[in-house]
């Protein structure tokens, strides 16, 4: 109690009172995250807003000394409780540092904040004719930063790619307080080890991002979004092969099946076909003369692979529809039971329809509901099961279910996260996909950033 005393009192030297929270309710309110896991049950010792650079340095100078962890948090939405509160310690947000710091049209870049909110920023440059393209699914709350040290991917990656394509420089305070920079203003650099790239994925354990630039790109004229709906698993995924092939590159192809069509349909209902056993939503994007062409060939695809029922959005409203619909799955199955888990796993595209019949036949076989929703077109899927944590025998079975679903993945080919991360939910598994002597070097540099296992430690592996 002393000590957590001494703690509190460090750190309202150093910043703001009203920025460090210590009643029991506060600090338990910032202790999870959207993973919401029932075997993570520690509290912070205190929780703080830092509204400078200088701030985070004195944070982590203060967590050096009474060696206790530093836990950075945008928004806390990730599901892998990367900063979910394990070893007590300091939850660092970053929420009052959300300032879109400068739009460079010239050079195509924005600096920003970590706290800033990823729709937010892609609103203000959009406004300017430009294009921030990662988009997580819940950009209209998650932070760069914390989109950074996950590596946040999204429905438009395959076109696009991810966060980790978009950022060219960054200030990160290290584990002494000291300021790493890790580029420069500029499209390319290739001077020196790319250190960026160690930071992007590295769930605030190796550095705290307190400065970041984007590259931006000039926004696309139009877009239109297609949905299709088939009988079969393995022809949607043909049919996405041969679109492939056909030379079209789709913003997005992203996958619904039968039991995320139906549990969508149940509440909020959006006229989709309940009767199918899944559904591609492909988006295209370009000049507005482009459209009509690239739809063309897509549906010509489509038809041959006998997709039924295909859909174009004609307008706006059209568009959104469609897309709140794919986008309600979560929430959809989160209805379905008290909690709900989701998933991130990807494998080489040509063992995807494995993967899904793999993942149904599990869920299958513990008696456990799945909604899947994927980004077919990087081979990524998202298996959203709702779930009782007060179960225990249905908690039980969920656990061997995920157990035996990674070890699939792994052995087609694939690794446990492409965009959600670690965090502590699966570092338990990262064994199966990364090699020891990759693990080992891993272990290695996360010693060299941070000697004294402070910046979120344990996370990850
Ligand atoms: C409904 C829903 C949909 C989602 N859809 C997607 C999706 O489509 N694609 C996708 O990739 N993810 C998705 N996610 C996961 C999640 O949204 C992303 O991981 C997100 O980008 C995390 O942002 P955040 O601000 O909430 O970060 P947090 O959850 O607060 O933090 C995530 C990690 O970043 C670290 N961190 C935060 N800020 C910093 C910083 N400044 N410096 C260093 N480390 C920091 C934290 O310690 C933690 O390890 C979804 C989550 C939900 C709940």
């Amino acid at each position: 109690m002393l000590m957590k005393n001494k703690l509190i009192s460090d750190l309202e030297r150093v910043l703001t009172p009203k920025n460090v929270l210590s009643e029991i309710e506060e600090r338990y309110a910032y202790s999870q995250d959207a993973a919401n896991s029932p075997d993570i049950k520690n509290i912070a010792d205190a929780v703080v807003f830092a509204e400078t650079i200088e701030e985070v340095q004195q944070v982590v100078k203060i967590a050096a000394k009474h060696k206790i962890p530093v836990i950075c948090r945008g928004a806390g939405t990730n599901v892998v409780g990367a900063c979910s509160v394990e070893h007590g310690g300091i939850v660092l947000n970053f929420s009052k540092m959300n300032r879109i710091l400068e739009i460079n049209r010239q050079n195509m870049t924005a600096r920003v904040q970590p706290g800033v909110i990823v729709g937010e920023l892609q609103k203000q440059v959009e406004k300017l004719g430009l294009y921030y393209p990662p988009d997580p699914s819940n950009l209209a709350v998650s932070t760069i930063g914390g989109s950074i040290a996950q590596s946040s991917g999204g429905a438009r990656t395959f076109k696009y790619g991810s966060t980790k394509d978009y950022v060219i420089d960054m200030k990160v305070v290290t584990a002494d307080g000291e300021i790493l920079q890790t580029g420069a203003n500029t499209i390319k650099n290739a001077t020196g080890y790319n250190l960026g790239s160690l930071f992007i994925g590295s769930e605030g354990t190796l550095g705290i991002v307190v400065e970041a630039v984007v590259k931006l790109i000039p926004k696309p004229e139009a877009h239109q979004v297609l949905m299709a709906y088939f009988d079969r698993i393995e022809d949607a995924v043909e049919a996405v092969d041969e679109i492939i092939e056909r030379k079209v590159l789709p913003t997005t192809i992203d996958f619904m099946d039968k039991n995320a069509i139906q549990t969508v349909e149940k509440f909020f209902p959006s006229g989709l076909l309940s009767n199918k056993e899944c559904a591609l939503v492909i988006e295209v994007d370009g000049f507005e003369n482009s459209l009509k062409h690239q739809s063309e060939i897509i549906l010509s695809i489509l038809n041959a692979a006998n997709a039924s029922a295909i859909q174009c959005s004609a307008n706006e409203d059209e568009y959104n529809k469609i897309w709140t619909a794919r986008r309600s799955s979560m929430g959809a199955c989160a209805k379905l039971k008290p909690n709900v888990t989701t998933d991130d796993v990807i494998v080489p595209r040509e063992n995807l329809a494995k993967l899904v019949l793999g993942i149904r036949a599990i869920c299958e076989k513990y008696k456990l509901d799945v909604c899947m929703v994927g980004h077919v077109g990087d081979g990524s899927v998202h298996p959203q099961i709702p779930i009782d944590y007060r179960d225990e025998d249905e908690y039980k079975r969920l656990k061997t279910a995920k157990s035996e679903m990674y070890q699939l993945t792994a052995e087609l080919g694939g690794i446990l996260s492409g965009e959600h991360g670690i965090g502590a939910l699966k570092r338990d598994y990262i064994h199966m996909v990364v090699n020891p002597a990759a693990l080992e070097y891993m272990r290695l540099i996360k010693k060299t950033f941070d000697p004294d296992n402070i910046l979120n430690p344990y996370k990850i592996f």
